[in-house]
């Protein structure tokens, strides 16, 4: 399920959720301390998350909930090419 948050800064910030939430590409100072949930906990893949948006500026992120560590789930450790593993070969 892709996120319904679309990053444009050109565009005014829009809560429309659960359609969609226009947000600015960069949170700003104030975000810290506004950051709110948006609408339901949902699920994607046995991940738990939520949108948390600046009741300030629109900023918008999607909040993943701490389930189980990454190690039990593989499906997701495939897209782990940010961390590459260097793994001994026997
Ligand atoms: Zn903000």
């Amino acid at each position: 399920m892709a996120t319904i948050v679309e990053y444009d800064s050109r565009k005014e910030p829009l809560n429309a959720y659960p359609e969609r939430i226009v947000s600015p590409f960069q949170p700003d100072s104030c975000c810290a301390d506004h950051m709110m949930q948006v609408g339901k906990v949902e699920e994607e893949r046995g991940f738990l998350y939520y949108y948390r948006r600046c009741r300030v500026c629109g900023f918008t992120i999607r909040y993943f909930l701490p389930v189980l560590p990454p190690e039990q789930h593989p499906q997701i450790q495939r897209q782990g090419s940010a961390h590459p593993q260097v793994q001994e070969v026997a």
